[in-house]
C-alpha cells in the first residue's frame, strides 16, 4: 500500500507530467477532460476525505494539504471540481442517518460516484433555498448559485432551510429535470469548472437522502470563517507562479513569504482561518502580477500561462470569501506601502 509521502509524490509527478502541461488547454475547455477526473480517482484521491477503513487515503491535515496544493500548482480547474467531492465525503461519512454511510461512502471514496455541493443557497439572506417535508421525502425550492462541476458529478450535496429554522443536508442527483433548471456562468477564470446556477421548483429528494439536519445558527457559526483547505488552492497557484519565475531576489523573497503563509494556514484555527485565507489571497495576487511583470509583454497572449495564472489569481481573491475573509483581504490590500527610506526614492541616492 502506498504511504502518505508516496501520495504526495506521485501527485507531484503527475502535476508535473500530466496537469501543468494541458493547463491552457484546460483552462479553454467547457469543461475538464474525463480523462484527468478518472486519473485522480485511479490514483485514490477522491477518497482524500475518507477514513482509512472505508477506502481511504488516511491523509493527516498536512497531507490532504499539500496534496491539494500539488494538484492546483498543477492545473487548479481540475483540483477546484476535485475539491468540492471531499465536504459530501465527510459528511456521508460523519452521518447520523441510518443507511446513508453503507449505500454512499464505498463508491464516493471510490471516485466511481462523483459529488459537488450546493451551499451557497443558505447565503442568500432574504431568499435562501427551502425545504418541506412531504410524503416519502422532500421538495426543494429556491436558487442554489454557485455549483461547480455540473456534467462532471452525480450528486449534489444540497443544504436548504424549512420553516422551523433546521438545515437540511439532502444528496440530491446531479441531472436537470423539470423541477432541477441550471444555468452555465460565464467565467474569466476556472471557466472549465462548469459552474452554475442551480434554480429548485418543487423539486421531490426521497427521504432517504437527508444526510443530516442540523440548526441554522450551528451551521452559520461553523461555516463563518470559511474553509482553511479553499486557502491551499491559491497556495497552489502561487507556487506555480514562484517556479515560474527566473531564479534571483523576486522568487526567494516569494518562496520564504509562501512558506510562511502556508505554515499558517495550517496550523490556523477558526479564529486566524480568516486572516490566513486571505494572506494566501493576496499572496497569489502578488506572485501572478510579479510572474506577468518579468515575463513581460508575452504575458498577455493567450496561449501564455501568465495570464491564465493572473486570471486565475483573481478568482482566488474571491472565491469561497467570506465577510470576514472579506474585510482582512482589503485590509491587506489597500495596507499603504512602507515609505522609502530617505536616500532610497530615484534621484536622491547619489548614484
Ligand atoms: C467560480 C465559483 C465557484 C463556486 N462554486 C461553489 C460550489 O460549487 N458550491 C458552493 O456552495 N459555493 C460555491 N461558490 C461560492 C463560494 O462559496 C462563494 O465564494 C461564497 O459563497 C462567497 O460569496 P460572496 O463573495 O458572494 O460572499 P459574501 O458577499 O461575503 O456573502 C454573501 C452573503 O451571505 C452572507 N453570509 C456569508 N456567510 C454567512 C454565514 N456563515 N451565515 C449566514 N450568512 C452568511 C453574507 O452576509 C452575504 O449577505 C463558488 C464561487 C465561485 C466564485
Amino acid at each position: 500500500m502506498a504511504t502518505s509521502a508516496d501520495v504526495v509524490g506521485r501527485a507531484r509527478e503527475i502535476a508535473d507530467e500530466v496537469l501543468f502541461p494541458a493547463a491552457l488547454r484546460v483552462d479553454g475547455a467547457d469543461r475538464v477532460p474525463a480523462a484527468q477526473l478518472d486519473l485522480l480517482a485511479s490514483e485514490g484521491y477522491y477518497g482524500m476525505a475518507a477514513p482509512a477503513e472505508a477506502g481511504g487515503l488516511g491523509l493527516s491535515w498536512p497531507e490532504a494539504a499539500a496534496l491539494v496544493e500539488t494538484l492546483a500548482d498543477g492545473c487548479l480547474t481540475t483540483a477546484f471540481v476535485w475539491l468540492q467531492h471531499h465536504a459530501p465525503v465527510r459528511a456521508v461519512a460523519d452521518s447520523p442517518r441510518p443507511g446513508i454511510r453503507d449505500r454512499w461512502l464505498a463508491p464516493l471514496a471510490r471516485g466511481e460516484h462523483r459529488a459537488g455541493i450546493a451551499l451557497a443557497g443558505l447565503r442568500v439572506p432574504d431568499a435562501p433555498m427551502r425545504v418541506t417535508p412531504v410524503d416519502g421525502g422532500y421538495l426543494l425550492d429556491g436558487q442554489a448559485p454557485w455549483v461547480t462541476g455540473w456534467g462532471m458529478i452525480d450528486t449534489l450535496y444540497t443544504a436548504a432551510l424549512d420553516v422551523s429554522g433546521d438545515v437540511h443536508f439532502l444528496l440530491v442527483d446531479a441531472t436537470a429535470a423539470p423541477t432541477l433548471a441550471v444555468r452555465p456562468l460565464e467565467l474569466v477564470a476556472v471557466r472549465a469548472s462548469a459552474t452554475v446556477d442551480v434554480h429548485f421548483d418543487q423539486h421531490f429528494v426521497p427521504a432517504e437522502r437527508l444526510v443530516d439536519r442540523v440548526p441554522y445558527a450551528d451551521w452559520s457559526r461553523s461555516d463563518s470563517s470559511g474553509s482553511a483547505m479553499n486557502g491551499f488552492l491559491a497556495i497552489g497557484v502561487a507556487g506555480r507562479c514562484v517556479r515560474l519565475l527566473s531564479p534571483g531576489p523576486a522568487a526567494e523573497a516569494l518562496a520564504a513569504e509562501l512558506d510562511a503563509v502556508r505554515s499558517g494556514l495550517l496550523t490556523a484555527d477558526s479564529a486566524t482561518v480568516p486572516t490566513a485565507r486571505a494572506a494566501a489571497s493576496a499572496l497569489t495576487a502578488r506572485a501572478a502580477a510579479a510572474l506577468a511583470v518579468q515575463t513581460g509583454a508575452r504575458a498577455v497572449l493567450l496561449d501564455h500561462d501568465a495570464q491564465r495564472l493572473a486570471r486565475e489569481s483573481v478568482f482566488l481573491l474571491v472565491f469561497g470569501n467570506r465577510p470576514v475573509i472579506r474585510d482582512a483581504l482589503l485590509a491587506d490590500l489597500t495596507a499603504p506601502a512602507p515609505a522609502p527610506k530617505i536616500g532610497q526614492v530615484a534621484g536622491q541616492s547619489g548614484e
